[in-house]
């Protein structure tokens, strides 16, 4: 997998929430749905999830990679960071202390621990 597609794939896990919530609304949710199949397989969302967002008025959601804790990932800053498991999606997730560790959306499993450097 590349790593553009682990991008597009992040932006799709980053937005899962909202977007089910708006697809919802609009009776497309059966296009998440394919969206977040093709996910799970490695396969890029894209170009359709970026037409979803644009219809459905979501577009003004950011860069989701470093949410919800940004980090600009230079530095030794001790902090634990969790990524997906399975390594489909970009996202990394720094934990605050006594926070915890939250679920991928795309599979429901948890995030596990990673070493960057
Ligand atoms: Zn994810």
């Amino acid at each position: 997998m590349t790593p553009s597609v682990q991008a597009d794939i992040a932006r799709l896990c980053g937005r899962l929430g909202v977007l089910r919530t708006a697809a919802a609304d609009e009776e497309r949710g059966a296009e998440v749905d394919r969206l977040v199949e093709r996910a799970r397989r490695g396969d890029t969302p894209e170009p359709e999830l970026s037409e979803l967002l644009r219809d459905l008025g979501l577009l003004f959601l950011g860069d989701a990679t470093r949410e919800p804790w940004p980090w600009d990932g230079g530095g030794h800053t001790g902090a634990e960071v969790y990524a997906c498991p399975a390594g489909r999606c970009a996202r990394r997730w720094v934990r605050a202390p006594g926070v915890d560790i939250p679920r991928c959306d795309l599979d429901a499993v948890r995030l596990s621990r990673v070493e960057e450097d």
